[in-house]
């Protein structure tokens, strides 16, 4: 299982910065077999939880959240990078190796008694989907896990997210 998806992620050093060896899952999702393949088991893994919402990561979480979400029955909402929401927005800051980044949610986008599922395509160091999940604690929302296609261990992300709490398809 997977293990077609995972020869179908490629390694491309040096992007996007000089050291760094970036997970290309974008071939992974231009052949159609393996993108079903991927997609029928974040289903798998989540049918019959009860989720109210899923939130997607900007860009690359959008792909794997709305069909999910679709498939689930759940709502879809997104964190996006700042000014690109258009209504009232709730914002994180996270750190990055150089600099910082931030994410902003929708007040309205999630809310208490709402049980939700934060989805992205890569688990690397943690701090983005961390940022995500302080934004769904603010809404008074219930963080049910963190679903990812890839996860990076050696950044040791579910140590900062909580391993309990983080599930992810395919592990390097
Ligand atoms: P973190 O905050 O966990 O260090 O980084 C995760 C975020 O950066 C995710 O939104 C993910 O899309 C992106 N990211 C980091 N490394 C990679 C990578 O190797 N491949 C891809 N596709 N995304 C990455």
């Amino acid at each position: 299982m997977m293990d077609a998806v995972r020869a179908r992620i490629r390694d491309v050093p040096d992007f996007p910065q000089k050291g760094i060896v970036f997970k290309d899952i974008t071939p992974a999702l231009s052949d159609p077999a393996i993108f079903r393949e991927v997609i029928d088991a974040f289903i798998a893994r989540w049918k019959g939880e009860r989720i109210h919402k899923i939130v997607g990561i900007e860009s690359r979480g959008f792909l794997f959240a709305a069909p999910l979400a679709y498939a689930l029955g759940a709502g879809l909402t997104v964190a996006r990078k700042p000014g690109k929401l258009p209504w009232q927005t709730i914002r994180e800051v996270y750190a990055l190796e150089y600099g910082e980044n931030a994410l902003e949610l929708h007040v309205d986008a999630v809310g208490p008694g709402e049980r939700v599922l934060v989805v992205d395509d890569v688990l690397a160091t943690g701090g983005t989907a961390d940022a995500v999940g302080r934004l769904v604690a603010r809404q008074g929302a219930e963080l049910v896990s963190f679903s990812f296609l890839v996860e990076l261990s050696f950044l040791h992300g579910a140590r900062r997210l909580g391993p309990e709490r983080v599930h992810s398809l395919i592990t390097y």
